[in-house]
């Protein structure tokens, strides 16, 4: 567990509802506040309030993060559909923002996944061949025009809301670390 003075930057995706500037949790009900700081507190206590103060050793609490970009593709292969909505059959609320955050307070720092205390949104990004075709029922060719242009919207209108710039994907990294300390992506970004 550290307790930096310099924040660490994360990469992480969020779930949007098309016509609505917010940034929703994958997991959790939460959603990020505009333009102020997330602080965590533990959503999976049995205790109200929880006993501890989130994130913790032994509990899943905490905002959750990638240490690099490439890691939210690894867990949402089918981004920018959203697997588990897709499968309840409400395909207009199955899209996902992509972005970077800044963390600080209380990190647990994985290869993989960092858990913070406190975060904020730095930017959004796009990856490129957003909409290519992918073999599997979130095929994100299949995404209606309509959507496509209603999540752009959406993602202008949370971009203006949250005071946050869209980067492109190649230099989402670059971006982030103007701003605190990458972990894994560092040496990625220094080749
Ligand atoms: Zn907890």
């Amino acid at each position: 567990m550290d307790e930096r003075p310099t924040p660490i930057v994360g990469f992480r995706c969020w779930v949007l509802e098309l016509g609505k500037p917010v940034l929703k949790s994958m997991a959790m009900r939460f959603e990020w506040p505009a333009g102020e700081i997330a602080e965590a507190t533990c959503m999976y206590s049995p205790h109200d309030p929880p006993r501890h103060q989130a994130p913790d050793e032994g509990c899943r609490c905490g905002l959750h993060a990638r240490t690099t970009p490439q890691g939210c593709g690894e867990e949402y292969p089918y981004y920018p559909v959203h697997g588990y909505w897709a499968y309840r059959s409400a395909p207009t609320s199955g899209l996902m923002a992509m972005g970077a955050v800044l963390m600080w307070g209380v990190t647990l720092r994985g290869r993989r996944v960092i858990r913070a205390q406190y975060a904020r949104v730095l930017c959004l990004t796009e990856k490129p061949d957003l909409w290519a075709p992918r073999s599997g029922s979130n095929d994100p060719s299949r995404v209606s025009a309509e959507n496509v242009a209603r999540r752009q919207q959406t993602l202008d209108e949370i971009c203006a809301l949250y005071a946050v710039p869209m980067i492109p994907f190649a230099s989402v990294a670059r971006y982030a670390s103007e701003f605190g300390d990458l972990t894994e992506g560092g040496s990625e970004l220094a080749a």
